[in-house]
């Protein structure tokens, strides 16, 4: 069970002690030697297309500005506000048409299914930086970021794992579709790509005759669909690598999470990853004034528009809610509480175990 040893927005806190192993063995259900080509090769190949940044053709400011949209558009919501927060957590709610838009905008960021990415993330929280951690950097750091991906895992790429860790996605007819038939996912994501490519073109085209239009569609392609593909890859993989490797520790959790500023700036706030494993049901990762996490105040705009409800807030705010009803009950003054009680291993868990 994780013990915290600072509470939020105590001055007082100071960091907490290095937590994890110092090596890890792999997972004892990775199969050495078995790639998946399935991934290995498309990553090889947006990764060598995403260089075509580099060259001059391909450059126009309406790629750059594609680029910077669908990080924010395709990358923030659909990988941590809706895998991650959402489908993964419970952190929030939407309506369902809303959670289906945004899981649209996941499969534009080619991280496969919603009931996939879901598994993957709470075998993490189940086993962090212990041998069946999918993606535990104390294996070795290319292991968490990319390698994890690239080779067959018994353990990650199994019906009974989804149907364990993932069961209320797969009870979802759309999300279980989308496991049936995997052409569909990359169907949408080739569709994207094919939008950008010849919206590009009819701007182009409207712009400066038959020669812009196809530089300005291919400019829009690679720039909007392929390198912002392999940044937001890359941002998310920073998750499981850098910040279970470096920052400092707000928590004394049984693994390696840290908080680190750079990640959570680039990815929105995820990189307070010590404040998310030691609470990680709450909305909110910003456990001090400047943990800045934009991501939990673009769900609060949403829940001012009508369109996010049963925000989870954090743990000693729940704690808090849960003393008050007991004293409500029970008619015992307010000045008469005590502190709130220390969690329970069950709701340490709760996230997970409530799947
Ligand atoms: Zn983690
Ligand atoms: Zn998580």
């Amino acid at each position: 069970m994780s013990q915290a040893v600072t509470v939020p927005g105590n001055s007082d806190s100071h960091s907490a002690p290095n937590a994890g192993p110092t090596r890890l063995p792999y997972p004892s259900t990775v199969v050495k030697g078995k790639i998946l080509w399935v991934y290995a090769i498309p990553f090889i190949i947006m990764h060598l297309a995403a260089l075509l940044i580099f060259v001059p053709y391909f450059f126009s400011w309406t790629g750059v500005a594609l680029f910077l949209f669908g990080i924010n558009f395709f990358g923030q919501l659909g990988i941590p506000i809706c895998y991650h927060r959402q489908l993964t957590h419970k952190s929030f709610r939407t309506p369902k048409w809303v959670e289906r838009c945004f899981v649209i905008n996941a499969l534009c960021c080619a991280q496969d299914t919603p009931a996939k990415w879901v598994a993957w993330h709470r075998i993490h929280h189940n086993h962090s930086d212990h041998q069946e951690d999918p993606h535990s950097p104390f294996v070795n750091f290319f292991w968490s970021h990319i390698g994890w991906l690239l080779v067959e895992n018994r353990g990650t790429h199994d019906i009974a794992a989804y149907h364990r860790y993932a069961r209320d996605i797969l009870s979802d007819p759309f999300y279980l579709f989308l496991e049936k038939h995997r052409w569909v996912w990359a169907t949408i994501y080739l569709a994207h790509a094919l939008l950008f490519f010849w919206g590009g073109f009819g701007i182009g085209y409207a712009w400066g005759g038959m020669e812009t239009a196809w530089q300005m569609a291919w400019s829009c392609t690679i720039w909007g669909i392929v390198a912002r593909t392999v940044y937001v890859w890359h941002i998310t993989w920073a998750v499981n690598s850098l910040t279970h490797l470096f920052g400092y520790r707000n928590y004394c959790t049984d693994e390696g999470s840290r908080n680190n500023w750079f990640v959570a700036v680039i990815t929105g706030g995820e990189g307070w990853h010590n404040n998310h494993h030691f609470d990680q049901a709450s909305c909110t990762v910003q456990h001090r004034w400047w943990e800045f996490d934009l991501n939990y105040y673009f769900i609060k705009v949403m829940e001012k528009l009508g369109l996010a409800t049963n925000i989870i807030p954090p743990k000693h705010l729940r704690w808090a809610g849960r003393k008050v009803t007991t004293v409500n009950e029970g008619g015992t003054p307010l000045e008469e509480i005590d502190a709130p009680k220390q969690p329970s291993a069950a709701e340490e868990s709760e996230t997970v175990e409530a799947v």
